[in-house]
């Protein structure tokens, strides 16, 4: 059996994250912390979540070639740490969370990654979700509502479509996907 590279990506709201908290429940995964410029969200921590930098650290680190991709959304820089990807690989599987353009850069520097797009049942529920999560201001929910057109264009350019309408059945197909890739010669 390989280890994989796994990038969940998606619309904001879709469940990435829910879902490779599922993921992670297991000791298959290691999770590639990203570096981000956006505030914290409430419970979430340095280190665990999100490596948060001001933009001038982030354009430093940019500078210094320590990203394997990086982009900028919602008004937020987010980069893709090489050293959370290079060399571990060869220990363990990993998963990455991050946005399309993101998802599509790093499969041309890993043409194995295998990249799965998480769609929501309809934009109607993935707005609800927003709101339910009430994480953003309304202003920064339409910011992220206005992307979902585009990134879901991008579906035909992904290994895999999962829709997360119920949790559950959503990460049986996640798993299903992970054994058949990670069996795969
Ligand atoms: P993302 O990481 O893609 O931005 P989240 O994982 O934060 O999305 O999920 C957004 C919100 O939707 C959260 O409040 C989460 O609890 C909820 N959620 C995720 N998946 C489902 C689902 N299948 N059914 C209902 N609510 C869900
Ligand atoms: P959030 O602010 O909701 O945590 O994340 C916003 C978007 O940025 C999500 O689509 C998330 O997957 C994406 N993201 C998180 N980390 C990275 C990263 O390292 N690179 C890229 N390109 N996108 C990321």
């Amino acid at each position: 059996m390989r280890n994989i590279l796994l990038v969940l990506s998606g619309p904001s709201g879709v469940g990435k994250g829910t879902l490779k908290e599922r993921l992670m429940r297991s000791d298959e995964f290691v999770f590639s912390v990203s570096c981000t410029t956006r505030a914290p969200r409430e419970g979430e921590q340095n280190g665990v979540d999100y490596f948060y930098l001001s933009r001038e650290e982030f354009e430093k680190r940019i500078a210094r070639g320590d990203f394997l991709e990086y982009d900028e959304h919602f008004g937020n820089y987010y980069g893709t740490l090489r050293s959370h990807v290079e060399g571990r690989l060869s220990e363990k599987s990993v998963i990455l969370d991050i946005d399309v353009v993101g998802a599509l850069n790093v499969k041309r520097c890993y043409p194995d990654a295998v990249l799965v797009m998480l769609l929501p049942p309809d934009v109607k529920t993935l707005e609800q979700r927003l709101i339910g999560r009430d994480s953003e201001t309304a202003a920064e929910r339409e910011n992220r509502l206005a992307r979902v057109r585009f990134e879901l264009g991008k579906q035909g350019e992904f290994d895999y479509t999962v829709v997360n309408d119920d949790l559950s059945e959503a990460e049986r197909r996640l798993w299903k996907i992970v054994t058949d890739e990670k069996n795969r010669e």
